[in-house]
């Protein structure tokens, strides 16, 4: 059960009411939240360091544990299938809960398509490879279609209007906006049986809000804490995060690829699983995972139909 934040010796009801203002509902979101963010909420950052340690502690996460547990406790990680079962296995089963999986290609690669079939097929129940669970999707470009839901729910034997049901959809207008409806989406997870949060895609507003060398910095650090905060909501709340990114061309390659994904170290060190989607021949598209911690390299391909995406 999410122990209350005031649960927590020290924190009572104006400061606990304060942390929820700011996203922080759980002793589970205290012992995810950086020192230096709850600084600026409850004032200094000797403070902020003490109550993390307290969550810490009640939630039995603050030590040394045996590989044994860690991998009793990746047992509990949940998978939700892809459709598509050659990319399944490249996945290792599916798109993990408590991970950040990001997808990056070019513009058609696919992209959204898998974010809109990754929405229906986590409404599947268990033995069909879904999580019996709802979505939530934030689109920043304005490419989220209900129609598509429909046409790939009916193809999975889901009844359309359902399926668009247990999606909570959200616009976001700009990289602010986009950040406070992470927050949002935590008491929406609180409320619902949600086991998957996309945001297609999670670099747009930041690219177009801080253009050239001269932002660079200060976006790496809005899109740092935003990737931040995915993490833990991914891990605090058993969910599994897929955000798309954006490919940029690297005009000083001669040899090999001259695309590499945008969003620089931050996005390379924020998620824990990345997938490479590029176009081929018509419908189809080839995905290849890339920089995985225990992931084989391999690529495999996969079409895109009316039904969705099918091996
Ligand atoms: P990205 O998000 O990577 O830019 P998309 O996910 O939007 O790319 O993929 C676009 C591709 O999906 C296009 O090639 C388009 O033809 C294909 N597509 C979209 N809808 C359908 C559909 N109903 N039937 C078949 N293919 C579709
Ligand atoms: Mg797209």
């Amino acid at each position: 059960a999410d122990l209350d934040v005031e649960e927590l010796e020290g924190i009572g009801r104006v400061t606990g009411a304060k942390l929820k203002e700011r996203g922080y509902y759980t002793v589970r979101d205290i012992a995810f939240a950086s020192a230096k963010e709850l600084a600026e909420i409850i004032g200094n950052e000797e403070r902020a360091q003490q109550i993390i340690e307290a969550a810490r502690k009640m939630l039995g996460l603050h030590s040394f544990i045996s590989a044994l547990e860690v991998y009793e406790r990746r047992k509990m990680i949940r998978r939700i299938s892809t459709g598509v079962r050659a990319l399944d296995e490249l996945l290792g089963g599916g798109v993990e809960t408590r991970a950040v999986t990001e997808v990056v290609g070019e513009f058609g690669s696919g992209k959204t398509q898998l974010c809109h079939q990754l929405a229906v097929m986590v409404q599947l129940p268990e033995d069909r490879g879904g999580l019996g669970a709802k979505a939530i999707y934030i689109d920043t470009e304005n490419t989220f279609r209900p129609e598509r839901i429909m046409q790939i729910a009916k193809a999975r034997g889901l009844d359309p209007d359902q399926a668009l049901h247990n999606i909570f959809y959200a616009r976001a207008y700009s990289s602010d906006h986009q950040m406070i409806l992470v927050d949002q989406a935590k008491s929406i997870i609180k409320q619902h049986n949600v086991a998957l949060l996309v945001v297609d895609s999670v670099i747009a507003h930041f690219r177009s809000e801080f253009p050239g060398r001269e932002n660079l910095a200060e976006r790496q650090q809005k899109l740092n804490k935003h990737v931040a905060d995915l993490l833990r909501l991914a891990d605090a709340y058993d969910v599994a995060v897929v955000i798309t990114n954006q490919v940029m061309a690297q005009p000083d390659v001669f040899f090999g690829n001259p695309l590499r994904p945008a969003g620089g170290n931050i996005l390379a060190h924020g998620a824990t699983y990345r997938l490479w989607l590029r176009k081929s021949k018509e419908n189809i598209r080839i995905a290849k995972i890339f920089d995985s911690p225990y992931h084989p390299e391999g690529e495999v391909s996969f079409r895109i139909t009316e039904e969705g995406l099918v091996d």
